[in-house]
């Protein structure tokens, strides 16, 4: 494969994927740089919409599309907002409007409760063609608490709430890299890599 595209009009999350194809001989372009909108995202499993997406794109560019679907999951919210982390406070303002609202949302919905326990969860997919009938699939999962008094600028959307306690940081406090090495989508995507690699 010489060229694929990234699924995602997400800043936050083509650094991190750029980033971690950068050592691959691969080209890789955004849907953004190609003009193709983002995808409906209408399903109930992060599987289904990351599906759905890799699907779009390369439809759309007739290249082979990498996507992913990735949320925060709060045990005591049930697991919400999960595959709607990204509008869990409505689809108004812009993006850092949107993350703002998302994460007071998110404060205000945990404020009397004891249990902060909550895991980010990402599916990636990559089809080499848009009716691909073996997309390549890897998961990642990455547990943490939400807290109360968010910290950090790097990474984005939630990050500044996601405290790691082994480490004493929020995922916006960690440096890119390490974020990649741990995370939800350098776990999922470092294992993508790996089965992209067998195959040659
Ligand atoms: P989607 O995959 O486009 O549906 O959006 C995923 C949403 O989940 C993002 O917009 C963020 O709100 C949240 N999210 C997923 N991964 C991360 C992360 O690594 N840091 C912070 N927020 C994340």
């Amino acid at each position: 494969m010489k060229k694929l595209v990234v699924a995602s009009s997400n800043p936050g999350k083509l650094a991190e994927i750029r980033s971690l194809l950068a050592p691959l001989e691969i080209e890789v372009v955004s849907q953004g740089e190609l003009g193709i909108p983002d995808a409906e995202e209408p399903h109930f499993t992060f599987l289904e919409n990351a599906l759905a997406k890799a699907r779009h794109t390369s439809r759309a560019s007739g290249l082979p599309a990498l996507a992913d679907d990735s949320g925060i999951c709060v045990d005591a919210l049930g697991g919400e907002p999960g595959v709607n982390s990204a509008y869990f406070a409505g689809h108004e303002g812009t993006r850092e409007e949107r993350d703002a609202r998302n994460n007071a949302k998110l404060l205000a919905a945990l404020k009397d409760e004891p249990v902060k326990s909550a895991h980010y969860a990402c599916v990636m997919v990559l089809v080499r063609h848009a009716n691909d009938p073996q997309p390549l699939v890897a998961e990642g999962s990455w547990r943490g608490e939400i807290t109360g008094t968010p910290r950090g600028t790097n990474g984005f959307g939630y990050d500044p709430l996601f405290l790691l306690p082994e480490r004493g940081k929020t995922a916006a406090e960690l440096d890119p890299a390490e974020k990649n090495r741990i995370s939800h989508r350098g776990r999922a995507l470092q294992r993508l890599i790996s089965r992209l690699q067998e195959e040659g």
